[in-house]
């Protein structure tokens, strides 16, 4: 067995892959293809309308709110989020936590003002900044919830009482969270809802069609939802792995329940990196991810010798991304807790070789 702690595109369930691939061959009594069908099909519409209906049932979506099924991943969004809520001459808040928060942050500048409220770039991002001021005359308030590069995650919303905007690519799905305390949610599927290729988009209706410029069509929130994410050929395929895989995610028990497998999954983890003389955290303890364990070796020199040595053991997808170095362990739902015992046993294995 593989275990992989890849960030992205990321693991999905194997009976998943087989749904999948049973569908590529054959779908559902249509003697066609998910990969020929037309999109335009009551079959098809059924695949777009139980996608959005788990995901209102998974999240507890209230009334009021649009889900919506979008392309372009979570990038395109830091581009439409602006476009269609920050008016000329407007500021908007952002809480700069890592490259996804910067990047999301340039985008909105094409577009009106932005305030950069906090911002922990100084220090690498290994914190989550907690001190800071939302101007209440900000169109809006825009953070990223899991930092997937460097292994940060917020769990309380911060408080203000302008709409907030969150970027949730890496950890949707992942915890429950209240999403009447924010006005606009997204998060690129591939991080943990299903495959690359489909953008989920959770909007406050009422926060929409305020802004006076003119929005191509494709790039308006309104149209999409009008359109019933079918505005043009939605992606066909990524649309129905995802629903396979929150299927999948409600036989489990849903949000709750794995929740309480993603913290025992990552407390194991970071148990073993702070008890192991060989490894250490990067983030401060406070602020660390769940989805996302970044971690070091005391001694760099060993940290090819340890990737090697976790790979030997099918132990694949650990290393970290460039910008921190060393290891990030991604633990996204499908992830058993087998192969973070995997892990886990790979780096005790690792301490006893190394020992004096
Ligand atoms: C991966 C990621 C993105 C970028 O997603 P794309 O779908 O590739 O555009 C944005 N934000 C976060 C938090 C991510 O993890």
């Amino acid at each position: 067995m593989t275990h992989n702690f890849g960030a992205g595109p990321c693991i999905l369930p194997q009976e998943v892959f087989k749904q999948a691939s049973q569908a590529v061959l054959e779908f559902n009594g249509t003697g066609l293809s998910i990969l020929e069908i037309s999109h335009r099909t009551p079959e098809f519409e059924a695949v777009v309308d139980e996608t959005v209906r788990l995901v209102k049932e998974l999240l507890n979506v209230p009334e009021g709110y649009s889900v919506v099924l979008l392309q372009g991943g979570a990038s395109l969004q830091f581009s439409m989020v602006p476009m269609n809520l920050l008016g000329e001459g407007q500021t908007a808040a952002y809480l700069n936590t890592g490259v996804w928060a910067s990047k999301a942050l340039k985008e909105a500048k094409l577009f009106g003002n932005v305030n950069v409220v906090a911002s922990s770039k100084e220090e690498n991002y290994t914190y989550i900044p907690k001190d800071f001021e939302i101007p209440a005359d900000s169109a809006y308030f825009h953070y990223t919830s899991n930092n997937t590069i460097y292994g940060t995650e917020l769990f309380d919303v911060p408080e203000t009482k302008v709409p907030v905007v969150c970027d949730m690519s890496s950890d949707i799905f992942s915890r429950v969270i209240d999403v009447s305390q924010f006005e606009l949610i997204y998060a690129g599927a591939q991080k943990n809802m299903g495959p690359a290729g489909v953008t989920l988009a959770i909007v406050k209706d009422s926060i929409l069609g305020k802004v006076e410029r003119n929005i191509p069509s494709m790039l308006d929130y309104k149209v999409q939802i009008d359109g019933g994410s079918m505005y043009n050929t939605p992606p066909v395929f990524s649309i129905y792995v995802s629903m396979l895989n929150l299927r999948w995610l409600k036989s489990k028990g849903g949000v709750a329940a794995i929740e309480k497998e993603n913290i025992s999954k990552s407390e194991a983890l970071y148990k073993e990196i702070d008890r192991n003389s060989l490894f250490k955290g990067t983030c401060r303890i406070e602020d660390r991810s769940r989805m996302n364990v970044c971690f070091v070796m005391e001694n760099p020199e060993l940290e090819k010798p340890f990737l090697k040595f976790a790979e030997e053991r099918n132990i694949i997808g650990i290393k970290g991304h460039r910008s921190v170095g060393g290891f990030r362990a991604s633990m996204y739902n499908a992830l058993p807790i087998t192969s973070v015992h995997a892990l886990i046993d790979a780096m005790q294995e690792f301490e006893e070789k190394h020992r004096a």
